[in-house]
């Protein structure tokens, strides 16, 4: 569904999102996306079990508990930090993974670096038996193809599209289903050159860019400016962003055309992927810091 952000901006410039986010009350929308063909192909490889990578936030975790649930798999989170073990009750993500069914295996830093070698997947199936391999993020070839189906007919009137960036997968295929004339930005949501790289792997165009100076330090980083740009973009538009991605992508945006990025009258997408469940994580660590929490509809 897209809908029309009510905001005056300058030279006739309009922006539009898409609640993708809607999709799912806890699920990321491209997360959906992206597990799509994913689990039609291990249905058709007879597979029993997901198996997959996340940290103690993940909206990939999540979403793959609860998808996996819906479709009758059995589901493994291999979860960053073994610190967390005793936590599950505190941590928003990891409660409701949990009580989708997903088993959860706590890894140290180290070892879970090791997460594409051979030998840790190896030591994976001895574990639990066979399963089929979600990578860290979600992003691979059938994700991508997953992703080539979030824009629609109605949106070739667009002339820019924008998306918050992770692992790449979700750009990679807007990229593919762009119109020639259409221009995909993503906004990093981390540090790190090595996106590029990534989208290259799995784009089949040319016609995008990333804009790397909005990650507010790197993932999960969040300041001052950032939650009140959320928390004011939500009451004037009723539209609760994430502050991991979406947050950050859309400040970008609006600070661009601030900035005159963007010529005159450019009908602008943003893609809202999603990501709402990690608010409650989020306004935990913001308490803590005794910094204002972010608002939203749940
Ligand atoms: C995972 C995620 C992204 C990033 O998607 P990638 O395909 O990894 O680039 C963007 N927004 C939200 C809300 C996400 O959960």
């Amino acid at each position: 569904m897209n809908q029309e952000i009510q905001i005056a901006f300058p030279k006739g410039i309009s922006l539009t999102i898409k609640r993708e986010d809607l999709i799912h009350p806890f699920v990321s929308g491209n997360k959906f996306r992206k597990l799509k063909y994913n689990l039609f192909q291990a249905k058709a490889e007879h597979q029993e079990t997901l198996l997959t990578f996340g940290g103690a936030f993940s909206n990939h975790i999540a979403a793959v508990a609860y998808a996996g649930k819906e479709q009758g798999f059995r589901t493994i989170g291999i979860i960053r930090g073994e610190e967390l073990f005793d936590k599950i009750e505190e941590n928003p993500t990891l409660k409701f993974a949990q009580e989708n069914g997903m088993q959860f295996e706590f890894v140290t830093r180290e070892e879970y670096r090791d997460k594409n070698e051979d030998f840790f997947i190896e030591k994976l199936k001895d574990k639990f038996g066979d399963f089929y391999l979600v990578p860290e993020g979600g992003t691979n070839e059938l994700a991508v193809k997953g992703c080539e189906e979030i824009l629609t007919k109605e949106d070739a009137i667009f002339d820019f599209v924008c998306c918050a960036v992770g692992t790449g997968g979700t750009i990679s295929g807007l990229i593919n289903s762009a119109l020639p004339n259409q221009k995909i930005l993503g906004f990093p949501a981390l540090k790190g050159d090595f996106l590029t790289d990534e989208i290259r792997i799995f784009a089949k165009k040319d016609n995008w860019d990333l804009i790397s100076d909005y990650h507010f330090g790197g993932y999960g980083k969040v300041n001052l400016e950032l939650i009140e740009f959320i928390n004011t973009f939500f009451e004037e538009t009723k539209v609760p962003l994430d502050p991991i991605y979406t947050g950050k992508m859309v400040f970008g945006v609006i600070d661009l055309i601030h900035k005159n990025y963007f010529p005159e009258h450019s009908r602008i997408l943003l893609i809202h992927t999603g990501g709402l469940q990690g608010i409650a994580g989020m306004n935990i660590k913001l308490k803590q810091k005794k910094l204002p929490i972010l608002k939203s509809n749940g």
